[in-house]
């Protein structure tokens, strides 16, 4: 029995009805997998670093990732084992990427808010989006942060502060889904101390979204 097979066997406690295949592919970076279905098969693919990972990690990947498509009520014990990897992997993750300004943002928030215990992630530039302000991934330990906040310091720093908190508080899996903005998370973002950040933010939002329709026409 493969082991997409028997991972499939585990979580669902029947046997499968489509063919599972599993292969590893050098074009993922990290950590990396993915799977596609249709309605006779599922393909799942995992990048070329998790052949050195144990099988019993790797079950849980894939149970992982067949709770996202049919949810399960409770999680396997290799779920729970590649849950804690997965976790852990930031810490594994030699930080490279970074920028003056980013960089700078990080340590005087690292300093004010985390007594300087947080340790440096890569930190890099992302789109300049105004829907997607920021994100943390923990496989690569990567914070991205929106080029509209290049030159803006009060702001930038507000955002790295919200995803030092996604690196600080990790996340909670429940039945499958992943929540990071739990009520702990909350509570602690609320200690930022300009405390008229949120509507300064929607205020600048406001405005580049305007900037942006004004140099459309
Ligand atoms: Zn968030």
């Amino acid at each position: 029995m493969s082991l997409a097979h028997q991972a499939y066997k585990e979580l669902y406690n029947k046997e499968p009805t489509k063919e599972l295949s599993l292969s590893y592919s050098g074009h993922f970076s990290a950590f990396n997998a993915n799977v596609q279905y249709t309605k006779t098969f599922m393909k799942f693919r995992l990048s070329t670093q998790w052949k050195t990972i144990s099988e019993e990690i790797q079950k849980g990947l894939i149970q992982s990732l067949l709770s996202r498509i049919k949810p399960v009520q409770q999680t396997t014990t290799n779920m729970d084992l590649y849950e804690k990897f997965h976790k852990n992997l930031s810490k594994y993750t030699p930080s490279i990427q970074s920028d003056p300004e980013l960089e700078e943002s990080f340590n005087s928030i690292n300093e004010q808010y985390f007594h300087g215990m947080l340790d440096k992630p890569n930190l890099v530039w992302g789109q300049p989006s105004t829907g997607k302000l920021g994100s943390y991934e923990y496989a690569t330990n990567t914070i991205t942060i929106s080029s509209i906040f290049k030159n803006q310091p009060q702001l930038l720093n507000y955002v790295m502060y919200h995803e030092l908190l996604h690196k600080k508080h990790q996340y909670i899996t429940k039945g499958g889904r992943t929540h990071s903005h739990t009520t702990a998370f909350r509570q602690e973002e609320k200690k930022y101390k300009t405390q008229d950040i949120e509507q300064q933010l929607s205020t600048f939002l406001a405005k580049h979204k305007i900037k942006k329709f004004l140099k459309f026409w």
